[in-house]
């Protein structure tokens, strides 16, 4: 990678960090450390600035982050940082001993709630600034999404596990298993902590409100444990995010012929563009324009679509064609067409919600009504990344810090 990093300019206004990278990474100043061999201070750098370096490196769509926006991207070919990143960031992360760096929070308790990217980015920072910190998840593990959503052939669990193992070599209580507003009140944790920090992600699946629908299968729940479901020999993933991408990846993995149909076309897809041609890589087969109308036993009804401009102008919408109803034969229809964030547990609270049923919160996340609440990530963001999870999480832990 040395001469990748040789190629980097340096910029003084860095766009890939400063427009290009939600958690500002500081490129130019870790590339001169890296073209010098100060892989330890690099690997600092960028550990302390997103405890979650390691991962982002990988899961990011760096062609709409940093790589997209470096400045040889006019003439030449932009620097593949995010690979230098992930030399860097691997290599430092697993001999990485969390360390007090400062007693600010000495003394202070701090609940969070969700071990995903929230939590342990927000773990690393408000340890390290001195507090008791204790991690409380649903899943009996750390990593949220990480562990038990983007499958193990694109995100490898040993990044999942260096967390765990530094946590429990720190003394950060895990309380895995515990469903916050189900096995514990929200309010008792507001009692039993100076502060509570929830990074709960946004699990709840979408509905395609059509007949038969109780018939397909959620991507979340098969994505979790691939395993424990039979699909049968022939698949369908409804869906164009990244969520679709890694369920119809999975089902080709266990050797299902596998279908994605959508609604509209490749460029309107959310997923990850490097995601839907590693997909078909793999093998899956695509099928566009098409809308479920009903879930039959033993396959789909969809009708075709078709992208139309207006009259007028203005920006083209997807409309439905009546009378173009057809049936898809399949063993197991996989929905994964969105999911959204579950606000069960303020039930009962103080906490005020706005117009559209979400937590009112300040910018950085501290939840309206309620004393010691925070919100971050896709819990309050809606699905988005990782990185963006992590950028959310350091703005509700700046405000835990000046608070407490
Ligand atoms: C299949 C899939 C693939 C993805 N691929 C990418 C990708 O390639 N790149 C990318 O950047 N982003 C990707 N994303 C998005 C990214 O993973 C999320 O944006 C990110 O994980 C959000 O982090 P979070 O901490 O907010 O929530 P999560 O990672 O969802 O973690 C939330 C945690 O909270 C826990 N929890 C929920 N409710 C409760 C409760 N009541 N009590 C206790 N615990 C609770 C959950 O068990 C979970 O562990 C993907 C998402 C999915 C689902």
């Amino acid at each position: 990678m040395n001469t990748e990093a040789q190629r980097c300019l340096l910029c003084k206004k860095p766009k890939c960090a400063l427009q290009g990278c939600p958690v500002h990474t500081p490129v130019p100043e870790c590339m001169l450390l890296y073209r010098q061999g100060k892989l330890d201070e690099a690997g600092e750098m960028l550990l302390s600035n997103n405890p979650l370096t390691a991962i982002t490196s990988q899961v990011c769509d760096w062609k709409q982050f940093c790589y997209g926006h470096c400045v040889l991207n006019v003439k030449q070919v932009p620097v593949r940082w995010y690979e230098i990143e992930q030399e860097i960031s691997t290599a430092y992360l697993f001999k990485y001993k969390l360390q007090r760096r400062s007693a600010e929070l000495a003394g202070k308790r701090v609940a969070l709630v969700g071990a995903g990217p929230v939590g342990i980015a927000a773990a690393v920072w408000l340890y390290e600034a001195g507090a008791d910190v204790t991690l409380i998840d649903a899943n009996e593990r750390i990593g949220g999404v990480l562990r038990y959503g983007i499958p193990a052939f694109r995100l490898d669990k040993k990044y999942c596990d260096a967390y765990e193992t530094m946590f429990a070599e720190a003394g950060i209580a895990f309380r895995g298993g515990v469903e916050v507003g189900k096995d514990i009140t929200l309010a008792q944790l507001q009692a039993d902590y100076d502060a509570v920090l929830i990074g709960a992600g946004a699990e709840k699946p979408a509905t395609l409100h059509i007949p038969g629908e109780e018939k397909a299968v959620q991507a979340l729940p098969f994505l979790k444990n691939p395993q424990a479901f039979n699909l049968g020999k022939k698949v369908i993933v409804i869906g164009g995010g990244n969520v679709a991408m890694d369920a119809c990846r999975t089902a080709i993995r266990q050797g299902c012929e596998t279908w994605v149909y959508y609604r509209k076309t490749f460029e309107n897809m959310p997923a990850n563009p490097l995601e839907v041609d590693q997909a078909k890589a793999d093998g899956v087969q695509f099928k566009l324009f098409q809308a479920p109308v009903e879930v039959k036993e033993g396959g789909v009804v969809f009708r075709d679509c078709e992208n139309v401009v207006p009259e007028g102008g203005g920006r083209v919408v997807t409309r439905i064609i009546d009378g173009t109803d057809h049936f898809v034969a399949c063993d197991t229809l996989l929905t994964a067409i969105s999911e959204k964030p579950d606000f069960g547990m303020f039930a009962g609270t103080s906490a005020q919600m706005n117009e559209w049923g979400w937590p009112a919160t300040s910018e950085a996340g501290r939840v309206q009504g309620l004393s010691n609440v925070w919100v971050a990530g896709d819990f309050i963001l809606g699905p988005k990344t990782v990185v963006e999870a992590v950028a959310s999480a350091r703005e509700a832990v700046k405000n835990i810090m000046e608070t407490l």
